[in-house]
């Protein structure tokens, strides 16, 4: 990390009345990161997002871009700029006036602006479409012109609310790819919420996961994924198996709670026996055909109901309902949780 983070959050709180939005929350965030605020619906995600860009005051606690404390300057005097989910076009104007409009209200000439707003367009490569209304677009172009307009003017950081929410699971998915691409393009600092753990995992350098207004765990996607430090990480991203104390006991022989991903497991009709590796034993109570895998649902003798993930194989020897089975791990890939409130 440089030395002056773009943005730096102290103890920053907001109560809406007995509703306390975010709480204390301490968070640095690097020049030129890719970072996301991860978090179920509520969790204060866009609370952070709106005191950032100056929409909202915090009750107290303090906000600095760029080593300047702008925690009461108006949204004008920050350099952000935000894109929120439901892209807020003028119907009226066409593509380029909509992109340029940033700029005619700092008093831009007409040249100077088409010209920026040209450049801003061909960046999400939409310059052609630049005579269109937005009722004459599709879904990922509007929101390509919502890119186009937040960064023309040239903010030091993007701030993006849910950006791609309400496109279908192709398009949001394609449209990823050209925001990395975009981030990498224009070298600046992206703020991107999102309630979808696989989006934040596919884009970011690193994520903060939200839960109840603070942050629960801070790191990359690959920690996050590998050594979620509480049950909460460990379930809200991607799919866990969780152990309680009592079971943790029981099949893993350690006190405490742990987590264990499903794709760590293996299955087999023997118990393993190399060193590092554990057993269990179980029921099959599910499959389920993913295309590129298959999700085995398994009820353990002395344990939880699991998941485990098989990639999808010519294997043959597959494992049908009602079937006894060992369910193997490696001791490492066990990974311990904090208890809750810690
Ligand atoms: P997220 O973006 O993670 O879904 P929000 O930041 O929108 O969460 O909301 C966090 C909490 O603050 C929620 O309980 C929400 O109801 C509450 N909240 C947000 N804005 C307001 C407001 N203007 N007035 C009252 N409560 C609010
Ligand atoms: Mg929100």
């Amino acid at each position: 990390m440089s030395e002056v983070p773009a943005i730096r959050l102290t103890g920053l709180t907001k109560d809406f009345g007995s509703v306390t939005a975010v709480d204390h929350v301490d968070l640095e965030i690097a020049e030129g990161e890719f970072f996301s605020m991860l978090g179920p619906s509520g969790s204060g995600k866009t609370t952070v997002l709106r005191l950032i860009a100056g929409f909202a005051r915090p009750t107290s606690g303090t906000v600095e871009l760029f080593g300047e404390d702008v925690t009461n300057a108006a949204p004008f005097d920050r350099d952000v700029n935000t894109v929120f989910q439901d892209y807020a076009l003028f119907p009226h104007m066409n593509v380029l006036d909509n992109v340029g409009y940033g700029l005619r209200v700092r008093g831009m000439k007409r040249a100077a602006r088409h010209e920026r707003a040209m450049r801003a367009l061909a960046a999400v490569r939409l310059d052609h479409l630049a005579a269109r209304k937005p009722a004459e677009l599709s879904g990922g172009q509007r929101q390509r012109v919502a890119l186009a307009r937040a960064t023309v003017l040239e903010p030091k950081a993007l701030l993006l609310d849910e950006p791609l929410g309400a496109l279908d699971l192709k398009l949001r998915q394609q449209m990823q790819v050209e925001l990395k691409q975009l981030q990498r393009q224009l070298g600046i600092t992206f703020i991107f919420v999102t309630h979808d753990q696989e989006e934040a995992l596919t884009l970011s350098d690193r994520i903060a996961v939200f839960n109840d207004g603070r942050i629960e765990q801070l790191g990359t996607p690959r920690e996050l994924y590998e050594r979620p430090a509480s049950r909460f990480v460990a379930d809200f991203v991607g799919t866990s198996n969780l152990f309680s104390a009592e079971h943790a006991r029981a099949l893993l022989g350690r006190e405490g709670e742990y987590s264990v991903r499903p794709e760590k497991l293996t299955l087999s009709r023997e118990p393993a026996t190399a060193s590092g590796t554990r057993s269990a034993v179980g029921t099959v109570v599910e499959s389920i055909y993913l295309g590129s895998g298959i999700r085995r649902v398994i009820d353990l003798d002395a344990g939880p109901r699991i998941s485990v993930l098989e990639r999808n194989e010519r294997s043959g020897a597959a494992q049908g309902h009602g079937e006894r089975v060992h369910v193997s791990w490696h001791d490492e890939d066990v990974v311990a949780l904090m208890p809750p409130g810690t």
